[in-house]
């Protein structure tokens, strides 16, 4: 057992032996301090990880998408959106660019898009692999063979957030589909030897302190090797456009907590944090985040893949990033 791991153990023995993972997780919500749980992810991070951040390439190749969860910009039902579809030559064109620059992984990314079927985006994936880089995918719910052909193809690693555990709001949000259906897939993932990722959004109307604790307990249940917390981000094109920005702060303790119970996964600093401040998205570095994926996405797209309101704002070059971390004594790979 090493030094975080035998830290973050007294710290549950001592507080909350007695307790069920999730009773203790609320506990950490409700009655620990923000500094205090922050610090502790910070130096459990700083112990496995080191003070170095991981940069990912992001490509949003297609906002097509036959969803219509409410909280999403590019829901099936938003018309006054310009849909677009990268093809093959210019998705592998930025890869190629992103890959010269200095980046070691390209996360490809879309709505869920039956033009891009597994055989279609599999050819993408072998030319991009060609590349010598890790190729992450997020393109949602596929089934279990399709799943396997894109893993053949040479994808490494796939993020499917869940967004919430709690049933009854998971779906009133993502009508299209159910919780079990989402941790089946993950589960799926998992099996066919896929880095897995997962994650959640804070602040979701409907949503309950307690609900948030099940929800990093079910990271953990996951044990998933990457974990995304964003806060809630209303789209004025959607049912919760009224709805207030979730809570950053209590954001940010959620990430140091599933930092805490998630030690060896790799954690964003998302992009919906950087979305309300770029000091939000820094801040999460010392919440135990590590990783951070600047989007590449070509200029012409880039704004129309607006899940949220002011997400393309962040600057998405390798030097760029490369600078802000050597200013605060961290190296990025
Ligand atoms: S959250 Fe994902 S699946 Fe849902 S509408 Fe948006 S892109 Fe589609």
């Amino acid at each position: 057992m090493n030094k975080a791991e035998s830290f973050k153990n007294s710290f549950l023995s001592t507080n909350c032996d007695k307790f069920s993972l999730k009773t203790w997780i609320l506990r950490l919500l409700k009655d620990v301090s923000f500094e205090t749980v922050t610090k502790m992810a910070d130096s459990i991070r700083r112990e496995i990880h080191g003070d170095t951040v991981h940069l990912r390439a992001i490509i949003e190749f297609s906002n097509y998408c036959k969803c219509n969860c409410l909280f999403c910009g590019i829901r099936r039902e938003n018309r006054k959106l310009s849909r677009y579809r990268m093809s093959e030559e210019e998705i592998v064109k930025v890869a190629k660019e992103a890959a010269e620059e200095g980046f070691k992984t390209i996360v490809l990314q879309s709505g869920e898009d039956p033009f891009w079927n597994a055989e279609r985006l599999s050819k993408v994936v072998r030319e991009i692999k060609k590349l010598n880089v890790a190729v992450t995918l997020s393109v949602g719910e596929l089934s279990y063979d399709e799943y396997a052909v894109l893993r053949e193809a040479g994808a490494d690693r796939y993020l499917l957030k869940f967004e919430t555990s709690d049933e009854k709001l998971f779906k009133r949000l993502k009508p299209d589909t159910t919780l079990d259906r989402r941790i089946q897939c993950l589960r799926w993932l998992k099996e066919l030897g896929y880095e897995t990722g997962s994650g959640i959004i804070v602040g979701l109307p409907g949503q309950s302190l307690e609900s948030l604790a099940a929800d990093i307990a079910l990271m953990k249940e996951l044990e998933l090797d990457m974990a995304g917390i964003g806060p809630f981000i209303p789209h004025p094109e959607t049912p919760l456009g009224i709805y207030p920005v979730g809570d950053v702060f209590l954001t940010l303790k959620i990430l140091a907590i599933t930092r805490i119970l998630l030690p060896r996964a790799n954690m964003p600093a998302t992009t919906a944090l950087g979305s309300l401040s770029p000091d939000l998205r820094l801040k999460a570095f010392y919440c135990g985040a590590n990783v951070i994926m600047p989007d590449v996405t070509p200029e012409r797209y880039k704004n129309l893949y607006e899940i949220y309101p002011g997400k393309n704002q962040s600057k998405s070059s390798y030097s760029y990033w490369k600078n802000v971390f050597k200013n605060v004594g961290r190296k990025v790979l």
